[in-house]
């Protein structure tokens, strides 16, 4: 999709808010706690390079991503210094790329790294870490004696290096932390169980990271509140520090016009003009992933609150203006406009879905400006 360049929608991020919130984070972790930065999606939709460079300033010492094109994407664009290590696993054809890259992979069972053995040239190093699976049901190991297999094998071949042991949390952004628990001890068990404990051992996402910081592990994998979006709802009123959103999202008025009673406005004529009404047009609609859902939520123009009458279109939609106004005038759909604001949360709620996946839809049509990078 070509971006929108000669159009007045755009996206703003603020690197500062990304920078102050891994500080904040870095500063309740213990010290000598790595701090991988999650890129994935794009940076959750803000921008891979630009934030990676942001959190590399705050002291982020590595990145995690889901894909290896995500990988190969930060290393062929310079950034070489941090490890790279991705979520999911690979192909095992793709294991000598990874591996000549420098990226960092997991190995989930036997019968993947038998898979990854067979494909490896002999010669290429490469850095691994055991999935665990203690509860997510997702990926990764879930006895310990399949994973200590696999762990002695490794330690006999020349160039493999396993740098790290790591698991992930199904329910660690809520109140009840039973299963938070058992998942942490299992964790704990099977990481007893190596023969040689890896560098990074790391089990924390954002909600782990916040609500139990001093965890005895060596490594956490910082996503969604180093954006400054909350993990979720449960946990947004007990978190440590306050979070600062990063990205706002704004149009312009493109046209501004007075509408009498029964003028109907949009597709389907489903919005009627009761009394006079300012109307006016934003050029924004669910090619720019501001989807149809959004009709009767309110944007931000002038200060004031303003409702989006009718349906949304492609490309355009209406709001109802508080009083005249001219073409030109910035409205804000994500983002604050004293003394309003609007988060990513309560656009997710209009729409059924969290606020990561909001910030995801918004396509590449809408153009990134960087602020304070
Ligand atoms: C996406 C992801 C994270 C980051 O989670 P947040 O909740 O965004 O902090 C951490 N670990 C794994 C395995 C992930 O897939």
């Amino acid at each position: 999709m070509e971006i929108g360049l000669h159009r007045d929608t755009w996206i703003e991020v603020d690197l500062k808010a990304i920078e102050q919130n891994i500080k904040n984070a870095i500063s309740i972790l213990p010290n000598n706690t790595t701090l991988f930065a999650v890129l994935k999606g794009g940076a959750y939709g803000h921008g891979t390079l630009e934030v990676a460079k942001a959190a590399l300033r705050a002291g982020a010492k590595g990145f995690c991503v889901a894909l290896l094109d995500e990988a190969l994407f930060i290393r062929k664009n310079g950034i070489n210094q941090v490890p790279i290590l991705v979520l999911g696993p690979i192909r095992p054809h793709d294991v000598n790329l990874a591996g000549k890259y420098n990226i960092s992979f997991p190995i989930i069972d036997q019968a993947h790294f038998q898979e990854l053995k067979n494909y490896w040239d002999g010669y290429t190093p490469l850095k691994i870490h055991f999935a665990v699976d203690t509860g997510m049901g997702r990926i990764g190991f879930r006895e310990i004696h399949e994973m200590k297999k696999i762990e002695k094998a490794i330690l006999s071949l020349n160039q493999w290096i396993i740098e790290g042991i790591f698991t992930h949390f199904a329910s660690a952004d809520q109140f009840d932390t039973t299963y938070f628990e058992m998942q942490l001890s299992q964790f704990k068990r099977m990481v007893a169980s190596l023969e040689k404990e890896p560098t990074f051992v790391h089990c924390s996402n954002s909600a782990s990271a916040l609500l139990h910081p001093t965890l005895p592990f060596t490594a956490v994998r910082f996503g969604v509140a180093m954006y400054g979006l909350n993990p979720s709802y449960e946990i947004k009123d007990i978190l440590p520090f306050r979070l600062y959103p990063a990205l706002s999202l704004y149009t312009r008025l493109t046209q501004v016009k007075l509408a009498y009673k029964g003028d109907k406005i949009s597709y389907s004529s489903t919005y009627t003009v009761t009394e006079k009404e300012w109307i006016g047009t934003l050029p924004i609609g669910y090619a720019d992933g501001w989807t149809s859902k959004m009709q009767g939520f309110q944007v931000i123009v002038d200060g004031c609150l303003a409702p989006i009458i009718g349906k949304i279109g492609m490309d355009q939609c209406m709001i109802r203006l508080p009083y005249e106004l001219p073409v030109g005038s910035k409205v804000t759909l994500i983002g604050k406009d004293y003394p309003h604001s609007i988060t990513s949360d309560e656009v997710g709620d209009k729409q059924n879905m969290n606020n990561c996946e909001v910030i995801l839809l918004l396509t590449n049509r809408v153009p990134r400006y960087y602020k304070n990078g």
